[in-house]
């Protein structure tokens, strides 16, 4: 009987998921991934984080706790960063061990850490961390060797299907093609064009994000998402702008809301923050200055938590919304963060 590996569908999973899930398949596991979040999970969430963490981190608890029972080991990763010298939230590399000196009856943790910024970690190191994870399960090297292999392939092709090109960017600037879900307008009504810029974990969760992206497509918006933009533009816009920024997954959230300020392309960008979240809060006020000064495409930056009210949110977005169709081209306008509850 195969061995089975829970991983918590959130954080950094909606980041490797392809990689980590080919691997442990291809050395003949069973991989349980939690489910979607819902009201339960978030409801494990509050009861087992403490309650200084960010919502995020909470529901990353939250989908710990619904595998913990169902399977042999956990995946839980420490994962630092993958850029040279940008970092990714310390959070991502104390999880595993917050969560085995908090419950002692979790299943065993298989928790490497791969830093390249600071843990010196290049392509050897990770396969030969990766390699000592497969010794865990199989005594056959070969059989490892080609799950790495096969994982490394799914991750290329996972990338190549999420992230644009420029020339797809543009083709879509120009309304020439649609990179998401179809939005539903009502008769004689235009799509408009939104960026949804914020972190992985938010806006693909549809419950911690309450539902976003739906209530957008709803309103007739065709959105592209941060994670969806050509990483060169975004590289691009913070060494013309002088914002690096030292946190790698912020990089992709600046960048975005920096390219769309200064090309005009679009009619509107949607910043979803999280509350306590201090990379988040760093991105946003450099982004909120930057809007300030060029304040041609509005940008709306929400800052939710567990306590935000999906009622509450909808209304934001249908203001805004709302505002973006009436305005007359000429007129501009800039809305501070809100914190919606
Ligand atoms: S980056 Fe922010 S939202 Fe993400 S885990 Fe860290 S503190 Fe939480």
């Amino acid at each position: 009987m195969s061995h089975k590996i829970g991983i918590p569908k959130a954080l950094i999973y909606y980041k490797f998921a392809p990689m980590w899930r080919t691997f442990f398949e291809e050395l003949g596991l069973e991989v349980i991934i939690s489910p979607e979040t819902t009201k339960k999970i978030r409801e494990l969430a509050i009861s087992s984080a403490p309650d200084e963490d960010c919502y995020t981190t909470k529901l990353y608890f939250g989908h710990t706790m619904y595998l913990k029972n169902k399977v042999d080991f956990l995946f839980i990763p420490r994962f630092g960063s993958k850029h040279k010298t940008d970092i990714g939230c310390p959070k991502f590399i104390g999880l595993a061990d917050v969560l085995r000196s908090m419950y002692s009856d979790l299943p065993e943790i298989i928790m490497p850490h791969f830093n390249i910024a600071k843990g010196r970690d290049n392509k050897i190191s990770f396969f030969i961390k990766a390699y000592l994870v497969g010794l865990r399960f199989t005594k056959n090297p070969i059989k490892i060797i080609q799950a790495f292999r096969k994982a490394m392939i799914a991750y290329k092709q996972y990338k190549k299907q999420l992230i644009v090109d420029i020339e797809t960017l543009s083709r879509w600037e120009q309304s020439e093609i649609m990179v998401n879900d179809f939005p539903i307008l009502k008769k004689d009504e235009k799509p408009l064009k939104i960026a949804l810029v914020g972190h992985s974990y938010v806006i693909n969760d549809s419950y911690c994000s309450l539902d976003i992206r739906n209530k957008l497509r709803e309103l007739g918006v065709d959105i592209i998402t941060s994670e969806q933009m050509p990483r060169e533009l975004i590289e691009e816009q913070l060494a013309e702008h002088e914002a690096n920024l030292y946190f790698e997954f912020e990089r992709e959230i600046l960048g975005t809301i920096l390219y769309f300020i200064n090309n005009k392309t679009i009619d509107g960008i949607i910043h979803l923050m999280i509350f306590g979240c201090g990379p988040d809060s760093l991105a946003g006020e450099v982004a909120s200055r930057f809007s300030r000064r060029n304040p041609v495409v509005p940008l709306l930056q929400l800052v939710i938590d567990d306590l935000t009210a999906e009622t509450g949110l909808k209304t934001r977005i249908e203001a805004f919304i709302d505002m973006l169709r009436r305005r007359d081209s000429s007129f501009a306008f800039q809305l501070p963060a809100l914190r919606i509850t």
